[in-house]
């Protein structure tokens, strides 16, 4: 399907220091006003107001007894701008004192629950960093996801944001929607780089087990957009966004230099993180661990459990190709001793002549085609690392 491409193409320079010292730190806030039907993550409807006091107290409780200091704090769910303003408050002073200086605040915002005055007071609490969802500009493509609030709303959120002198927001786009065109998918790009939005990320649409969309596609009554119409969407995002100076650098994300987040970056570089909240995953001590999709557990000080230990050599490599820079042979000898291993380039030569991935003596990246197969690809290489 591709033809040959050269195996000695240099790597992109990384300006952005992603392997530095300190942990992140992931609360999730598991409410949301309604459930979408395509989500598949751990949100309830939202509570009465005693049980928001209530998780607020226990997620502050737990803070204390985390240990810093962190390079990045983020707040993701669910919606955590259901809390309100005075609860995200509690929640990000709890967590001020271990914030090394300059460290990344992001919280996860949706429209129809920000307002100007939220945005100020997520300003004066810390937060420099607000994750907005979106999905669409197209009200009919909208309408599809179930969202209720309209494009007003975004627009009314993101100058709350830049008001309030927060000038790093990043939206959420779906890709994939039913019906959605080249155009349409544009429209909307166009419409969050109008906002002023310095960060992309840019998500397929799937029929998760288990969601309304999911039973709907397979009675026949949802027709998401085929393998090739997803891929044209996918390179779309990525070339319209690039020649408007918001480049791709992971599998989904897109930012303007210097506006990737530091906090995603963590993850993909297996770096450490601290976790607080039903659902959420932590890497701490080199063991993995996560929260059971559990309210009452949580709320009653159950503590995570033990995954077993993480950040080998496969995860660190299966994590690192997910970005554009790829798997770096320096960074990989600074970390293991090691560089990258001779079963793994003699598995990546075929795929690079697919033009699937890029490989030299600096590392191994994928391409973005590579990035439409990134499951078949990862599983080639990394099988091949392990045999
Ligand atoms: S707002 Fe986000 S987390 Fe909540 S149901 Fe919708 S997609 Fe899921």
């Amino acid at each position: 399907m591709h033809g040959l491409r050269t195996v000695h193409q240099p790597l992109p320079h990384w300006k952005h220091d992603i392997t530095v010292s300190g942990a992140g730190c992931y609360i999730h806030i598991p409410f949301c006003a309604g459930k979408c039907p395509y989500c598949d993550f751990y949100s309830l409807p939202r509570p009465a107001e005693a049980l928001l006091d209530r998780y607020t107290a226990e997620t502050v409780r737990r803070l204390a007894a985390q240990a810093g200091p962190w390079r990045s704090l983020y707040l993701g769910g669910g919606t955590p701008s259901l809390l309100g303003a005075k609860r995200l408050g509690e929640i990000l002073r709890a967590a001020e004192g271990k914030l090394l200086p300059g460290a990344e605040v992001t919280v996860e915002c949706n429209p129809s629950s920000t307002d100007e005055a939220l945005c100020y007071a997520l300003a004066e609490a810390g937060c420099n960093r607000i994750s907005l969802g979106l999905q669409s500009a197209v009200p009919e493509e909208r309408r599809r996801l179930g969202r209720g609030s309209g494009l007003d709303r975004t627009a009314a959120a993101t100058e709350g944001i830049r008001r309030a002198g927060i000038g790093n927001f990043s939206l959420d786009v779906m890709l994939g929607i039913p019906g959605q065109t080249e155009a349409s998918l544009r429209a909307t790009l166009s419409f969050c780089l109008t906002q002023g939005a310095r960060h992309l990320s840019c998500y397929l649409l799937t029929a998760e087990e288990g969601t309304p969309f999911a039973r709907l596609a397979s009675a026949g009554a949802l027709s998401l957009p085929d393998e090739d119409a997803q891929r044209a969407l996918y390179l779309c995002a990525c070339a319209f966004l690039e020649e408007r100076g918001c480049p791709q650098y992971e599998i989904s994300n897109f930012a303007q230099p210097g506006y990737e987040s530091r906090h995603n970056l963590g993850y993909w570089d297996a770096a450490p993180y601290a976790a607080v909240g039903p659902a959420a995953h932590g890497f701490l001590h080199g063991r993995r661990f996560h929260y059971p999709r559990d309210l009452a557990a949580f709320l009653a000080g159950e503590p995570p459990e033990d995954d077993g230990p993480g950040g080998d050599f496969p995860e660190y490599a299966m994590l690192r190709l997910r970005l554009t820079e790829g798997l770096r042979e320096d960074l990989a000898r600074t970390r293991f001793g090691h560089g990258i291993p001779s079963p793994l380039r003699r598995a990546a030569e075929p795929l690079a002549a697919l033009g699937l991935l890029r490989l030299n003596s600096e590392g191994v990246r994928l391409t973005r085609e590579g990035f439409l197969l990134s499951n078949a690809v990862l599983g080639r290489l990394l099988d091949a690392d392990s045999r």
